[in-house]
């Protein structure tokens, strides 16, 4: 393996042309096993308790340094590829502070289901800052990079280290947790979209008949314990997105019934419903079942440490341009 990196490299330095320097990272989407909302505070914002946890479900954000410009390209025809992505403000937000950073372009493959309660834009976001910071030799360290992830959106922060922390205000105060133990999951992923405001905005005419369970789910993922977190997890947006779309609830029924085990709980602010398993072949089994084409169905599973840490794909012109 060694005489192999010693070949590609030697093949990088005796290319005649510069290289163009590039980065590609994995952007991993999340998802809440907890989330309370506390109450209101000023400006509008509801005051959450969440735990996010981060999944092995990712878009590959790959950006090369240009002369000039903020240039955005995505295999899904739907995004916007100006100053409404995310990721494009991302990009702003940083070369106006930093000069060098003279000219982006950035290239998303698009994996995570869009508009999904997934925080597919918002890790779009935090890859761009994390992906420029590496390409520019930025070294913002943690506190900075928040510091920019947190303007972006408050989901941002998580994004920047997405394997499990308890986040509150509107969740980007955020609190490292131990990972727990790993889960496999089902997420199904409905065939419209529900609009965050609309399910803040419609939780006060309804009632909330159960809480999620914080201090016991802290205590589970301490112990990593399956069953207990299980026992404890839970989403307060369920009662206003299932009064607003009374299909969500009657899918999340089906879906806890025909395999067992883990409960189902929505992803933030929804749609899409998480099926939770401790065994890879449950989840396969359950996929199969709500399969395509009726269902937009994803096998994914909790991110390690050691999967995240892997993330950024060294190209061979960034090997070449930082001699790695
Ligand atoms: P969150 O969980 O953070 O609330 P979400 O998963 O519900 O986010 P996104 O996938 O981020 O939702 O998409 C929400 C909206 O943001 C979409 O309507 C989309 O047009 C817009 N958007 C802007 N930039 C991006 C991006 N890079 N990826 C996906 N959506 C984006």
């Amino acid at each position: 393996e060694y005489a192999a990196l010693l070949r590609r490299r030697k093949a990088i330095t005796e290319r005649k042309e510069a290289p163009m320097p590039k980065v590609t990272l994995k952007a991993f989407a999340k998802i809440n096993l907890t989330l309370d909302v506390l109450g209101e505070m000023a400006g509008g914002y509801h005051s959450l308790e969440t735990i996010f946890r981060g999944i092995h479900l990712y878009d590959l954000v790959t950006m090369e340094k240009k002369d000039r410009g903020i240039h955005l390209e995505c295999d899904k025809e739907e995004l916007p590829l100006g100053p409404e992505n995310l990721a494009w403000q991302a990009a702003e937000l940083l070369q106006k502070d930093f000069p060098v950073i003279g000219g982006i372009n950035i290239k998303i493959v698009k994996r995570i289901p869009v508009a999904a309660g997934l925080a597919g834009g918002s890790t779009d976001a935090a890859a761009v800052l994390l992906g420029l910071d590496r390409l520019f030799h930025l070294q913002l360290g943690r506190q900075k990079l928040s510091e920019y992830a947190e303007r972006l959106g408050s989901d941002v922060p998580f994004c920047l280290y997405p394997l499990a922390a308890l986040g509150r205000s509107r969740g980007e105060l955020l609190e490292e947790l131990p990972e727990g133990s790993e889960m496999w999951l089902v997420l199904v992923k409905p065939p419209f979209g529900l609009s965050t405001g609309e399910i803040f905005d419609h939780l006060s005419q309804v009632e909330i008949s159960r809480r999620p369970d914080l201090s016991g789910a802290l205590k589970a993922l301490e112990e990593g314990s399956f069953g207990e977190l299980c026992a404890a997890m839970g989403n307060v947006l369920e009662a206003s997105a299932f009064d607003l779309q009374p299909k969500l609830a009657e899918w999340k029924r089906d879906l806890a019934g025909p395999v067992g085990t883990g409960p189902v709980v929505m992803a933030g602010s929804g749609p899409t419903l998480v099926a939770f398993f401790d065994s890879e072949e449950k989840a396969r089994q359950l996929a199969a079942q709500w399969g395509q084409p009726r269902w937009d169905v994803l096998l994914s599973k909790t991110l390690t440490r050691q999967e995240l840490e892997k993330r950024f794909i060294l190209t061979e012109e960034t090997e070449g341009e930082r001699g790695e």
